[in-house]
């Protein structure tokens, strides 16, 4: 492809609210442009590593003997009322209505159209198992959506769901997936770890993460250095958090007075008699300790749920950033419940929670005690939890436990039976009895990865693609393109690396000069850039690697063999 026929619109300012790397680079490389609040179009360099990433993924979901489907991006809520996730998914659903009044939803992910695939067309255990997958748009209406394609509300991601006869075919398929998982992630280039989860919204019993590694990402995770073993902080506090230990750990209720405004809030916050909870919930944000007390900024509305945003500020007036924030606000999704300022209610963590008969939820009909109306409560529940500290020794191996920080690239769940129940879609087994199908779901964060390829490879300059990301993998640079011999011994170059199957661009473009043309060499990220130059006349041109920033002078004839 030659520069001067693309639409690259590189630039050097820098979005406002661009904290990391990668929404930076990938804006001012012109490979994304947003549109609204999480919602991203891309342009043709950013379409053409989404395209790359995705092809990766199709080959190893093929490779696996998983079959390529399609779901409508929009279901009917009926679907999801089937299955009861229309009550518990919360404002992450976007419903609309349709001019006949009838109800819709944005797909957030695909369960229950995949078992209403399904259902009535696979009777017989014969027929199983069986394994189905799609790339496509996903859209979450996320209270905070940002980072840009790190946490759009619309994005790409390969969902797949299968379905067996048993629990032992599925753990044969999720530890299929598991390999198929990091089969793509090693492909694409990528430092990664594989960690153990807890199923979330979603449902189910084993699950695991797959995290990129990266200083940015959001997730702390626990990982043994001497073993495999990692766990996300959530599932490695519960191990180390035994339920006898947890009984015996420190629990309090205090009564709440009934906050109108922020300042009662940050009033109640700041006297003694909460000193201990502040200092739990301070600890969580700024050292990132692992207690998981954490917060559930979720309102029944928009208004609460900004209410509550305010109201976890307050928490601390004097020294969160606004990263912390949003941090705090962010772990939010998972674990409990803060419904401010009307009450407060901190519950740690959804499992230990639902070990004390709470339900967690997102939505009035949610905040629930099995029976006892959590709206009307008064006090605030909840707990220490014993901390995984740095140095802990791995159960695994007897290695030592350090954290880090990853991105969650991927996550797949053993679900069982729960959709398939609730739904009603049944097999006939060996004996020819009925039983509801047993099901796995796996994701991958297709357009996440876009991202995460440039928070584990970038430096101050721009973006670093892997090999296999990379948009194009060579960038010939012709400095002068005005120069008749520059442009054809470029021209030269470019065609005998496109004919040894290389992936190349060539920087033909004679308005901009040759400091201008690094620059976006730069910015850009291909691995290589071969610079036509002054050395021409002496059959010499320079190889820079783009990680390196190293040049190598290599004639004319060498140039493919030191590429490839
Ligand atoms: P997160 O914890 O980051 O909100 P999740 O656990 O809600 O993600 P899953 O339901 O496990 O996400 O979806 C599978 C994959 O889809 C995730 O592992 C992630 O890579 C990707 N993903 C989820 N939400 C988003 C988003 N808002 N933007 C981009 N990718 C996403
Ligand atoms: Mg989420
Ligand atoms: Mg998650
Ligand atoms: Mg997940």
């Amino acid at each position: 492809m030659k520069f001067s026929k693309m639409f690259i619109p590189t630039t050097k300012e820098t979005p406002n609210d661009a904290t990391l790397p990668s929404h930076q680079f990938l804006v001012r490389g012109g490979f994304i442009s947003q549109t609204g609040a999480g919602i991203y179009d891309y342009m043709p360099l950013g379409k053409i590593v989404l395209d790359k990433i995705r092809a990766i993924v199709k080959e190893e979901m093929d490779k696996s003997g998983a079959n390529e489907v399609q779901f409508g991006f929009v279901t009917p809520l009926s679907l999801w009322q089937e299955s009861g996730r229309a009550t518990t998914m919360g404002n992450e659903l976007l419903r609309f209505k349709d001019r006949k009044n009838g109800d819709y939803v944005l797909s957030p992910t695909n369960e229950e159209a995949v078992v209403n695939m399904v259902k009535n067309r696979i009777t017989s255990y014969k027929d199983l198992p069986i394994n189905l997958y799609q790339i496509y748009t996903k859209f979450r209406d996320e209270a905070r959506p940002r980072f840009g394609l790190m946490r759009g509300r619309e994005f790409l991601m390969k969902d797949a769901y299968s379905f067996h006869d048993s629990k032992e075919d599925l753990i044969r398929e999720f530890n299929l997936m598991e390999e198929t998982y990091k089969n793509v992630y090693n492909r694409l280039g990528l430092e990664f770890r594989v960690v153990e989860a807890d199923s979330g919204a979603i449902g189910g019993s084993g699950s695991k993460e797959f995290h990129v590694l990266a200083n940015s990402g959001e997730d702390t995770i626990v990982v043994c250095d001497s073993c495999d073993y990692g766990a996300n902080i959530e599932a490695a506090t519960r191990k180390a958090n035994k339920k006898e230990k947890l009984e015996t750990i420190s629990q309090e209720k205090v009564e709440t007075p009934n906050c109108k405004t922020i300042e009662e809030v940050s009033n109640f916050l700041n006297a003694d008699a909460y000193y201990s909870m502040k200092a739990v919930i301070k600890k969580a944000i700024f050292e990132e300790s692992s207690e998981v007390v954490v917060f559930f900024v979720r309102g029944t509305d928009e208004l609460e749920e900004t209410k509550a945003c305010n109201a976890v500020d307050a928490l601390e007036l004097e020294d969160a950033s606004e990263e912390d924030v949003s941090k705090a606000g962010l772990c939010a999704g998972y674990c409990g419940i803060v419904n401010l300022p009307e009450n407060i209610k901190v519950f740690v963590d959804n499992e230990l929670a639902e070990d004390n008969n709470l339900v967690c939820g997102a939505n009035e009909e949610n905040y629930h005690f099995k029976g006892v109306d959590l709206t009307s409560m008064e006090n605030i529940v909840y707990k220490d939890l014993v901390a995984v500290q740095e140095g802990d020794l791995c159960s695994c191996c007897g290695g030592k436990l350090s954290y880090t920080k990853g991105i969650e690239a991927g996550h797949i769940f053993q679900l069982g039976t729960k959709y398939s129940e609730a739904m009603d879609a049944k097999f006939l087994d060996s004996n020819g009895k009925a039983q509801p199908f047993e099901m796995g779901c796996y994701g991958i964060g297709v357009s996440r990865l876009v991202a995460a390829v440039i928070e584990q490879n970038h430096d101050e300059k721009g973006c670093i693609w892997t090999k296999a990301t990379a948009p194009y993998l060579v960038d010939v640079i012709v400095s002068n393109a005005k120069k008749d011999d520059e442009l054809e011994a470029g021209m030269k170059i470019y065609e005998a690396l496109k004919d040894a199957g290389i992936d190349t661009i060539i920087d033909d473009r004679t308005k901009e000069r040759f400091g201008f043309k690094m620059g976006d060499f730069e910015l850009l990220g291909f691995p290589y850039a071969v610079v036509i130059g002054k050395k021409l006349k002496d059959g010499i041109v320079e190889i820079v690697d783009r990680r390196t920033l190293e040049k190598e002078d290599v004639s004319l004839d060498e140039v493919v063999s030191k590429i490839e």
